[in-house]
């Protein structure tokens, strides 16, 4: 098996008993994927019939809970891995929460959500964390975090906590019924616990390949929950008013002792929050990596909503930051331009940038389109973005998620930038690519990141394209295209837009 290869339903099937539900039945395969801890191994998952959950089999347990040992794997989380937005995110919701003192979080990796809860949210918050990465996180943060596993002589074995989260970490355990009734004892009476888990629904293959094998994690997740195995199983260890929700890739459950808790939005985007956090995590936190991690999220957010001149701001910061660290030539179009290409491993590249380089630029580009009106800034920006998001995408499955689902939107807004300094030929080369999805054919799940928002875009710019080539009647069937399209909330106005685009070139023919 390659690298980034995936393997679906064989004709296998095994006996094996499902860690989840018990069933004794045969279980059939469902996919194949090589094992990140042991190189040039597979690892083969099987699905229950019974309680729809998937389980790696065989499987044996790791030392450790992630790939933290991998020596340049901490700098990876806090520059771009660790996803603080999906904690903050679940937080938030609980802010205005009175009944919230006390705050536990089981497996707390770098201790982020412990950082949030007590700066921010002014919780009593530690955590327990055994791995490497707990210790270095605890130090950088200056957090309360037990490296002893809960129940097993972490100091907070015999305390309760108004709110428990456990994220991603029950599907690392060996004994997942005895894992959940530990959260339960530590929860207090009235309290609540939140519980996230990969979604084994999300292991399909129309899905993307990447999101697949960080779902799968080989080698180090040994089950996956189905949604309905997932709340079976918090009820079965005592907890009421149990709902999890599904978000494609991801599991969350909210879950009361002796009491129901109230219904939230996990997966809503608590925007004023992150910035919050990222502002405090920028300056206050005294390690250049986790500073650089919470410039990179920050700028990217504000590019985002369009605050161009706060992005512009951090951005600045920023630069001066990676070029103390990595040399005051680190931007020059030369030495990114070897650095797609010099980079032997994961581990090495590291070395030679912050990891969140390729979408970095792609931000960067953003600034010098739309705060400079710069598009011949822009167009470079986009350039050394697209080379370092495809070789980040080769380099290592799983990791640069980031990089991978930027790609298109990177694609797009070069050929705007392109369109925009006249390049017209150049510019519908690129446009075009994305309207008849040309990467396909050579990565076909690359398809499958493709939002139907960029191909309506893709179109409309295109259409424009042909109308300043003076090709009115291409123009026209282009924004004839886009609008038999569907129209959706990421592009408001864009219907309006292509309907007088349409009109005019009507009129023009
Ligand atoms: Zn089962």
């Amino acid at each position: 098996m390659k690298q980034g290869e995936l393997i679906w339903r064989n004709n296998i099937t095994t006996s094996a008993s499902c860690p989840i539900c018990g069933d004794v039945r045969e279980k059939k395969h469902m996919v194949s994927v090589l094992n990140r801890l042991e190189r040039g191994k597979k690892i083969d998952f099987y699905v229950c019939s019974s309680c729809d959950s998937s389980f790696a089999y065989p499987f044996t347990y790791p030392k450790c809970y992630s790939d933290e040992e991998n020596p340049q794997y901490c700098k990876f989380y806090v520059e771009i891995g660790a996803g603080i937005d999906f904690i903050v995110n679940i937080l938030a919701q609980f802010k205005d929460d009175s009944s919230i003192n006390s705050y536990l979080d089981v497996g707390c990796g770098f201790g982020y959500s412990v950082d949030y809860a007590r700066r921010l949210l002014k919780w009593d918050a530690v955590g327990v964390e055994p791995g490497v990465y707990g210790r270095i996180g605890a130090k950088a943060l200056g957090l309360e975090i037990d490296p002893n596993i809960l129940g097993r002589g972490s100091a907070y074995d015999n305390r309760q906590f108004d709110l428990i989260l456990s994220s991603e970490v029950i599907e690392h355990v060996d004994n997942p019924d005895n894992y959940l009734k530990l959260l339960y004892s530590a929860t207090k009476s009235g309290g609540k616990a939140v519980i996230t888990t990969p979604a084994a629904e999300y292991v399909q293959p129309e899905n993307w390949v990447d999101q697949v094998i960080a779902t799968l994690s080989p080698g180090y997740h040994a089950f996956l929950y189905s949604q309905r195995a997932f709340d079976a199983a918090l009820q079965k260890a005592g907890f009421i008013g149990v709902i999890v929700y599904r978000h494609q890739d991801r599991l969350i459950a909210v879950a009361g002792k002796d009491c129901s808790p109230k219904i939230i939005n996990p997966f809503e985007k608590e925007l004023d929050e992150q910035i919050r956090y990222y502002k405090e995590l920028a300056v206050n936190s005294g390690d250049k990596n986790i500073c650089n991690g919470a410039g990179f999220r920050l700028l990217k957010e504000l590019v985002n909503i369009g605050d161009f001149p706060s992005a512009f701001q951090i951005w600045e910061d920023l630069r001066r930051a990676i070029e103390v660290q990595y040399g005051s030539d680190f931007f020059t179009n030369e030495r990114l331009f070897l650095l797609s290409k010099s980079a032997k491993d994961f581990d090495n590249y590291g070395l030679l940038v912050p990891y969140f380089i390729a979408p970095l630029l792609f931000y960067r580009g953003m600034l010098a389109l739309n705060a400079e009106a710069n598009s011949v800034l822009a167009i470079e920006f986009f350039a050394r973005a697209e080379d370092l998001a495809l070789s980040d995408i080769d380099r290592e499955h799983g990791y640069f998620i980031e990089s991978a689902s930027l790609l298109w939107p990177i694609k797009l807004h070069r050929g705007i930038a392109l369109l925009r300094s006249g390049r017209r030929q150049e510019a519908l080369q690129h446009l075009n690519e994305i309207i008849f999805a040309k990467l396909a054919p050579r990565q076909p799940w690359l398809r499958a990141l493709l939002p139907d928002y960029i191909v309506s875009r893709a179109m409309k710019e295109a259409g424009v394209a042909q109308l300043q080539l003076s090709r009115r009647s291409e123009a026209k069937d282009m924004f004839g295209r886009g609008l038999r399209r569907p129209e959706e909330s990421e592009n408001k106005g864009l219907h309006e837009e292509l309907r007088q685009l349409f009109s005019v070139a009507t009129a023009e023919l």
